[in-house]
């Protein structure tokens, strides 16, 4: 029986996605070849490639304003310094809000000076910090837009007139934003669009070909779109895949369809958080909140067993926090039906009715 998957990552794709994929592997379209020993040349793979790349662009609202949708490898941690390689001459800011955050701070140090603007460290990453201001003079401005393993998401992004970067991993395609406020987005395939393996990166091609230091052409942004994103063999399989899942967000409405639906499902859970006295939430300010990865403990860990082996029962899976933060995270991304929300509010209320 298929279970309620709560894992941050990788995580739930749409069951349609799986299917397709599944058939991709056997035969493609057809073609009496599988998906994945086709030639990624082939027209067949090229047009796959094309397709994922224009409906990011023009599910973001980015086609033809000046933007490149690539797919590249090497996980967003690659584009902590990727982002740094290409963008970064003299000087960056940073906001820090969380691990991910922390880890492309230090990549960003290797090539150049790094302002941290804000950090949310003192409270172990559980608010974002608002009263900061970004210094005029960077290169570029890199932020978090969700931080995974915290739970606290970015509700609304600094004005400046330096580029802005942001790693949206773990929330891309999931609520409406203005994205043509942003110059470079990127986003690991693995939290809301596909399997691990691919990258997704959006890039603004006027902030390229600004630094004067040479970079290897694997590392090169410009390269990639000078190749249409084929420069060596991609990641086929991933980038199918989240082509498929990207297909079925258009399908959906979009993005505004799909944030309805977000909403509805973190609303559900914060509420029982809220409401329930065995539970607390780990983000105290409630705009600090979420949407895709909710952190909650028990204010009691006399109730931890009974209520694992609740949740267990009820066909949960993925449900325990990350180790830099404990107690219990309930990752909801875009595929995620509110029927297993449900089920983890009803779990919830059966902890409180037994204790
Ligand atoms: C998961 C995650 C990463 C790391 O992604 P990899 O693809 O494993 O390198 C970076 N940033 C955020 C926000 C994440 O959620």
């Amino acid at each position: 029986m298929k279970k309620h998957n709560f894992s941050a990552g990788p995580c739930i794709l749409p069951p349609s996605v799986f299917e397709d994929a599944a058939l991709a592997v056997k035969d493609y379209d057809n073609s009496g070849l599988s998906l994945l020993e086709i030639s990624h040349r082939s027209k067949a793979f090229v047009q796959v490639m094309e397709r994922a790349r224009e409906l990011s662009l023009e599910l973001l609202g980015l086609k033809d304003k000046g933007y490149k949708a690539l797919f590249l490898q090497g996980g967003a941690s690659l584009e902590f310094l990727m982002v740094a390689y290409n963008l970064l001459e003299k000087k960056a800011a940073y906001l820090n809000t969380g691990t991910w955050s922390s880890k492309a701070i230090k990549e960003a140090k290797l090539f150049g000076e790094v302002v941290e603007v804000a950090s949310s460290k003192d409270a172990n990453f559980n608010y974002i910090p608002k009263n900061y201001t970004v210094p005029p003079n960077v290169d570029y401005f890199h932020c978090t837009s969700n931080n995974t393993i915290f739970g606290t998401q970015l509700k609304s992004f600094p004005d400046s007139n330096v580029p802005l970067v942001c790693d949206m991993s773990s929330d891309i395609f999931s609520r409406s934003l203005d994205f043509s406020k942003f110059d470079l987005i990127y986003a690991g395939a693995q939290k809301n669009m596909g399997p691990a393996g691919t990258t997704l990166v959006v890039v603004k091609e006027e902030i390229l070909g600004k630094v004067s230091r040479e970079i290897p052409s694997m590392l090169d942004y410009k390269v990639h779109i000078g190749k249409d994103s084929m420069f060596n063999t991609p990641a086929v399989f991933p980038v199918y895949v989240s082509m498929l899942t990207l297909e079925w967000l258009k399908e959906l409405g979009g993005i505004k369809a799909i944030e309805k639906l977000n909403n509805k499902k973190a609303e559900l859970l914060y509420n029982e958080i809220d409401r329930n006295p065995l539970f607390e939430g780990f983000v105290p300010h409630k705009e600090d909140r979420s949407n895709m990865n909710a952190t909650f403990n028990l204010k009691d860990d006399a109730h931890k067993e009974n209520f694992d082996l609740l949740w267990n029962k009820a066909n949960i899976n993925g449900l325990n926090g990350h180790r830099s933060v404990g107690g219990y995270r309930a990752s909801m991304y875009n595929a995620m039906p509110i029927e297993s929300v449900q089920v983890l509010v009803e779990v919830m209320q059966e902890l409180e009715k037994n204790a």
